[in-house]
């Protein structure tokens, strides 16, 4: 699925910046699926859980967003060489559990375009309807510009009358 690790993100760029280097970085070919485990997915909630305002809301979204990664990963993200990148799920306490799909499809093929096409449409809509988007995260400025352009493009939202 297209979605990336936050902490694969960081060794996607590098990977691709070091590739034609003496020196290349395959942090994220090396680490990415590494990362695919119930103890990582608790460290990453274990994290939010510590600097999250709303702790207790955050923390299990989390959690619970980590996983939908995995299921995404588990159905299509076949390499190019199909390989289809098995999830060492209880890793490092555990070599059982390692999860793989038969049916995985490639990470290019169609329903990865389908499915972030359509998030993409309902992430416009919202940011258009509500005022904000999840650029807001990095800057409200930005944040500010992006619905702006949105609502320029098409017509404001209409206010509900008291
Ligand atoms: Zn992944």
């Amino acid at each position: 699925m297209p979605a990336l690790c936050p902490t694969s993100g960081v060794g996607v760029i590098v990977e691709a910046l070091t590739r034609h280097s003496r020196h290349p970085r395959e942090w994220f070919s090396t680490y990415h699926h590494a990362l695919h485990t119930l103890a990582f997915s608790l460290v990453v909630a274990g994290a939010s859980l510590l600097v999250a305002r709303q702790r207790w809301k955050i923390a299990p979204l989390t959690f619970l967003s980590f996983h939908l990664h995995l299921l995404e990963d588990l159905l299509g993200a076949r390499g190019p060489d199909s390989y289809p990148w098995p999830i060492p799920y209880l890793m490092p306490f555990s070599h059982a559990g390692t999860l793989t799909w038969n049916g995985q499809w490639p990470l290019n093929a169609w329903p990865n375009f389908l499915i972030t096409g359509v998030l993409l449409i309902a992430t416009f809509y919202l940011s258009w309807k509500r005022g904000y988007s999840p650029i807001e995260m990095v800057s409200r400025k930005a944040d500010s510009a992006f619905v702006g352009a949105l609502r320029n493009r098409f017509s404001p939202p209409e206010r509900k009358s008291a």
